[in-house]
């Protein structure tokens, strides 16, 4: 609708009402385009109703599971685009670093060329070469001549001679689907992990980077993680080593269910995206369940999710949880620490 603005102009719907609940066509005229007039003035108000909510997909305008379940399925969506996400979710790793590759491909990782857009003076470079190159996910994982000789160590230096879209997810699309990666999606899922893990203690604990270091690590955390999941014993060890990881007062392994969460918070827009995955006492993952939604600040995208998945778990009437999460601040409130948090986490 054609609006003339200045600054008193009106904002809402009901700065157009005059006090008895008309259309005040004094305001209107100075606001609204002519063609416009008949059309709101042909609208009745009545100010017996309260504002309600209308949905669209409904001839009585009420919002129904089924009118929203025919909405979903008449959604077009790109079937390459879910076929990838099923790729992701499927790969056969630990929760913690499928839930990583997720976040990999979804920009959420706080590196140099994210986080210097919210904290001044933030160097976006990368840490582990002398490049001076900004640091994003196509340069940390691939482009880096760092992380290439670890790819080169594990004879997989064809995954970095790359020359297609130079974005992640077409990156991860490339070694998902090329024949030449069957087989090593494991280990180049615990490469990706390991580059991270290693990243974060060049940054935090202050190492200095070595490439040697770094490829033992590779080694023993796929060696560690990289076990058959088709045989109880070796469920029972991948669990007892997450236990052992992720909560290291508990090594045993008297759980029923595995619950694992994650979310990723945009500052630019209040978005957030979450993942939630669903183990069984033996390492089978049975559900797992994606979602975005708004929030102020990443603790309480982290709690809204942490909501999301215990409501989940309720409605599965699951007993017997142990929710594994790497939100130390956030572990510690669900626990009832003390600590001082934003109000709406
Ligand atoms: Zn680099």
């Amino acid at each position: 609708m054609p609006i003339f603005t200045d600054n008193n102009m009106p904002m809402n719907v009901c700065d157009l009402m005059n006090s008895e609940g008309n259309w005040d066509m004094n305001v209107i005229i100075k606001y609204i385009d002519n063609s416009s007039h008949n059309a709101i003035n042909s609208v009745t108000i009545n100010l017996c109703l309260h504002d309600r909510i209308r949905w669209k997909s409904t001839i009585s305008r009420n919002l129904t599971t089924k009118s929203v379940y025919n909405f979903l399925n008449n959604l077009t969506i790109d079937k390459d685009e879910s076929r990838f996400w099923k790729q992701i979710w499927n790969l056969n790793i630990l929760p913690k670093v499928n839930m990583f590759c997720w976040k990999v491909v979804s920009n959420a990782l706080a590196l140099g060329k994210n986080m210097s857009k919210y904290v001044k003076d933030f160097k976006p470079y990368c840490l582990l070469c002398d490049s001076h190159d900004i640091e994003d996910e196509m340069h940390l994982f691939v482009n880096c001549l760092f992380s290439r000789n670890i790819w080169d160590a594990f004879e997989l230096n064809n995954i970095y001679n790359y020359r297609g879209n130079q974005d992640i997810t077409h990156w991860f699309k490339f070694w998902l689907n090329n024949k030449v990666f069957n087989g090593k999606h494991n280990l180049i899922s615990s490469i990706i992990w390991s580059i991270w893990k290693f990243r974060n203690s060049v940054q935090f604990d202050k190492a200095v980077p070595n490439v040697h270091k770094l490829i033992d690590l590779v080694k023993v955390s796929h060696q560690k993680f990289n076990i058959p999941w088709d045989s109880k014993t070796s469920h029972d060890f991948v669990i007892a080593k997450m236990l052992h990881n992720d909560n290291p007062t508990d090594g045993r392994c008297t759980y029923d269910w595995f619950i694992h969460f994650d979310a990723s918070f945009l500052e630019d827009d209040f978005s957030m995206g979450y993942a939630i995955s669903i183990l069984d006492k033996t390492g089978d993952r049975k559900q797992c369940r994606a979602g975005c939604s708004w929030a102020s600040c990443p603790l309480e995208a982290e709690a809204k999710e942490g909501i999301e998945a215990l409501r989940w778990v309720k409605d599965l009437n699951l007993n017997n949880c142990c929710i594994i999460k790497d939100c130390q601040t956030l572990m510690k409130l669900m626990k009832g620490g003390p600590e001082i948090q934003p109000w709406r986490s």
